[in-house]
Formats: C-alpha cells, structure tokens, sequence
C-alpha cells in the first residue's frame, strides 16, 4: 500500500503492519506528522497533523 505525504507527496510505501491502522505516520522525507486511517490494507483517511518542512522545494500537489 502506499501514502502519497500529504505534505511533500513523496509515495510512502507501508508495510503489512499497516493494513489495519488508525494513527499518525511521520513522513521520513519532510518530517510532516500524518494522522492514517486503514482498514483490510485500504486508505481509508488522511489528514495533516503537523506539516512538514521542507520550503526549499515545493510541489505541484
Ligand atoms: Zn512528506
């Protein structure tokens, strides 16, 4: 499965462990705290818990 970070879009790829997962993922990219919601190894929501940082790039998401 993977996790497009809501705030760099980097593609996250998460493991097995994941498949059924309600709580907060930190992207390893921006730093950005993501609050996930998965269920049968299914996105179920997303939303921004602490942005990333990372201004030097910015990306057309
Ligand atoms: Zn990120």
């Amino acid at each position: 499965m993977r996790l497009n970070c809501l705030s760099c879009g980097y593609a996250v790829d998460l493991d097995n462990a994941y498949g059924d997962y309600d709580g907060q993922f930190k992207c390893v990219i921006c730093g950005a705290v993501i609050n996930i919601k998965t269920e049968e190894g299914k996105l179920k929501s997303a939303s921004v818990a602490k942005a990333g940082q990372r201004p030097s790039e910015k990306r057309a998401f």
